[in-house]
């Protein structure tokens, strides 16, 4: 065994086991070990049964005297009673509803119990503690995995108990024991004073004391950052060791081209743009990313770096992740660049256009391989597409900008593949700029972006109308529905977003989302777009055009029903929160989200940025449940707060960083999720990681950490 084996090897794993754990996503032992437990429970005390105290917690070990099932009066429960003794005294045990207990347990039995002293109507008795069998008296506690030591309570979900998981992770602990590697060099361990990987795995989940537990967890947090560190570092590295062309800032044709504009921009804009430009103006590949909110104003900065480029006589090619959102920016690039005599392609799937300043900036079709011939040879200037611009043979002749719409990264490979043999002997990369509106908090940015340059883009332009958010309960739905009514009558349409795909089958699959840790119980049921579609559809709106969306639909399923959107044949869309990014349909006026307690605010945020688009006052109603105050809390703090980043740090605080973009990609142990925002934690590991690659940057002499930096690589690369 070793940790790349499949659980489905580990005995007594079988195919249902095996399905289980592959909904936790453990497919692996190394998934298995690092599967963390949540908590612990310290059951290393075992007590003598005469110095229990009622109601308070104990563990015991002693000899089964007596077991049998009864039934309870009122017939519904049965109990199972059994006697417990040890050289101080006897306890009586009652187990609640597990009627197979009388028959795993036999009198005789010497067993190690953990649970509570209850004061009965009728007894003193231990009420349904967790026990463990310890074979023959004499076998020692070191042979206890439940009892008499700190033991390790993992998150049970999936029908997964922690006591089922202790009994396949001890095995497989001390099966591996000597033969784990340690990806973390030794003289880093040393210095730093951490735990060994294979004293970390023991201690996270057998622990000798819980301050082991937390140097275990130390450990993985440590490994992890720094992991992080040398993967962005290097690449950071990788792409300084490549030069690009340096593009003169053409101060003039800027000043022409903001003045073309019918707007003023704002200061963040022109920061950002001053940024960029001032970057493509050194010799060396920019790498950076353009946050800012949805309807900030990003594209007209990423048209000054493209115009620029372009009336140096560079390329620029722009990556738009779906059809639709690379047709926008066909549209809105013709239109900002109408004035400045540019020929420009659009390569998606099917469709290729070009406007041609020969054809009087006409639109014409274009055949794919006239269109890939321009671009090859440097006569193309412009050339904006979907993943096909990878993807297929599209090659430039002279390319220095790569605009990437909502993906992040982009690897040295990818720019260079682009790249048509350019730059003579010294292979010329293209400059990057990234675009996102995800409200990246800056803390996490630097953790997991730090490879790449950050500009915020951090205020709205002026003039914008406020959307009208309100918390809408329960019994005032009928009113929300009424005013639903109202809008798509006066032509606007209308946005639904739900939590799930379809209904939750079982009370697990209810969980999720925000509280779901704290506060399940309090919550209905997960409204399911299928649900609501159907109950819109049929009871409510049975005149309107209502349609559905979701991610389990076929991308192309997907475009047509954004189309028909977009070209106002559907008044309702009932959508999971996976709705395009970017996309713009200004005549969406109102945003309803149902359980909107299930999202996070910068999520929230971010939806409701899909309408206020256009001169319609718009609206955002959060349809809820919950009636925790600390919810309608954090729903309030969305009515008050328009700023995303702001919103993305307070997120950051209650949630954690789990649920942002980017850091779940990761496959970071939830248990150490919050080292992430650490900052003292980051530096040091940034500055041993620099340390480490500026003596070595193949990392020639770490071949095991090479090894999972490059698994990382794979996984955090659009590849
Ligand atoms: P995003 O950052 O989401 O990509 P866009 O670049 O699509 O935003 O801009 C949204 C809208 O705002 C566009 O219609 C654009 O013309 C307009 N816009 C951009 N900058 C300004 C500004 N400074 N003042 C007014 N409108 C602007
Ligand atoms: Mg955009």
């Amino acid at each position: 065994m070793n940790l790349s084996t499949s659980v489905s090897e580990i005995p007594r794993i079988g195919p249902v086991y095996q399905r289980k754990l592959k909904r936790l996503g453990i497919k692996t032992v190394r998934d298995l070990l690092f599967h963390f437990p949540h908590r612990y429970e310290d059951f290393s005390n075992i007590k003598d049964i005469s110095s229990l105290k009622i109601n308070e917690d104990c563990c015991i070990k002693g000899t089964i005297k007596e077991i049998s099932n009864a039934r309870t009066w009122k017939k519904r429960m049965i109990l199972t009673k059994a006697i417990v003794q040890d050289q101080t005294g006897a306890a009586e045990i009652i187990w609640f509803n597990q009627p197979y207990l009388a028959k795993t347990i036999k009198k005789g039995d010497l067993l190690a119990l953990a649970g509570r002293m209850t004061l009965g109507k009728k007894s003193v008795y231990i009420s349904n503690p967790a026990y463990e069998k310890l074979g023959l008296a004499g076998s020692g506690q070191d042979t206890m995995t439940h009892m008499g030591r700190i033991v390790p309570v993992y998150p049970e979900t999936e029908g997964l108990s922690s006591r089922w998981l202790r009994f396949i992770i001890k095995p497989a602990l001390i099966n591996l024991k000597n033969s784990i590697s340690d990806p973390l060099p030794k003289r880093l361990i040393e210095k730093e004073k951490l735990l060994t990987l294979s004293e970390s795995l023991w201690q996270a989940h057998f622990p000798d004391s819980l301050e082991l537990a937390k140097k275990a967890k130390e450990r993985f947090s440590f490994e992890e950052l720094f992991n992080i560190a040398v993967l962005t570092l290097r690449m950071r590295f990788r792409i300084a060791g490549h030069k690009a062309p340096a593009i003169p800032l053409n101060l003039g044709l800027i000043q022409e081209f903001v003045g073309s504009l019918s707007y003023k921009l704002t200061d963040a804009q022109r920061k950002s743009a001053w940024n960029i430009l001032k970057d493509m103006e050194k010799p060396r590949p920019m790498n950076r990313l353009l946050e800012g909110d949805v309807g900030s104003g990003k594209t007209v900065v990423a048209a000054m770096a493209a115009i620029n480029a372009i009336k140096a006589g560079y390329q620029t090619a722009i990556m738009a992740p779906t059809e639709i959102l690379a047709k926008q920016h066909f549209k809105t690039f013709s239109e900002l660049f109408s004035d400045f005599k540019t020929d420009m392609g659009l390569l998606t799937g099917k469709e290729d256009k070009l406007i041609s300043k020969k054809l009087k900036n006409d639109v014409v079709e274009i055949s794919r391989e006239r269109l890939l011939e321009k671009a090859k040879s440097g006569e193309l200037p412009l050339l904006i597409g979907t993943h096909t611009l990878i993807q297929s043979k599209v090659k430039f002749g002279k390319l220095a900008l790569v605009i990437l719409d909502e993906q992040h990264r982009f690897g040295v490979e990818q720019r260079a593949r682009l790249c048509q043999g350019y730059g003579g002997q010294t292979k010329l990369l293209p400059h990057l700029l990234s675009m996102t509106a995800t409200p990246i908090p800056r803390t996490l940015a630097l953790t997991l972006y730090g490879d790449l340059d950050l500009s915020l883009i951090d205020s709205l332009p002026k003039g914008r109308k406020k959307i009208m958010t309100k918390v809408v309960e329960p019994k005032k739905r009928n009113d929300a529905y009424r005013f639903i009514k109202e809008k798509v009558n006066e032509g606007r349409q209308v946005f639904v977003i739900c939590p799930r795909i379809e209904p939750a089958k079982t009370p697990e699959e209810n969980l999720g989302g925000q509280d779901s840790k704290k506060d399940v119980f309090g919550w209905a049921e997960a409204k399911s777009v299928k649900d609501e579609h159907e109950k819109l559809s049929k009871k409510i709106f049975p005149d309107l055009k209502i349609d559905m969306l979701h991610g389990k639909m076929k991308p192309k399923e997907k475009e047509k029903i954004m189309r028909n959107f977009k070209n106002k044949k559907i008044d309702i869309l009932v959508s999971t929160s996976v709705i395009e990014v970017g996309i713009d349909i200004p005549n969406a006026a109102v945003m309803i989200i149902e359980g909107a307690e299930r999202f996070g605010l910068a999520q929230l945020h971010q939806l409701r940025g899909r309408v206020g688009r256009s001169k319609y006052q718009s609206y955002c109603f959060l349809f809820t449940d919950s009636k925790n105050k600390k919810t309608i809390q954090r729903l309030q703090a969305l009515i008050k707060s328009e700023n995303s980043f702001e919103l993305a740090e307070k997120d950051l605080k209650i949630r954690g960083p789990g649920d942002f973009t980017g850091a779940r990609q990761w496959g970071i142990p939830d248990l150490i999720m919050d080292s992430l925002t650490n900052m003292p934690l980051v530096q040091k590991t940034k500055e041993v990681a620099k340390e480490i690659l500026e003596k070595d940057p193949g990392l020639k002499n770490y071949p095991s950490l090479l090894k999972r930096v490059e698994e990382l690589e794979k996984i955090v690369h659009l590849e």
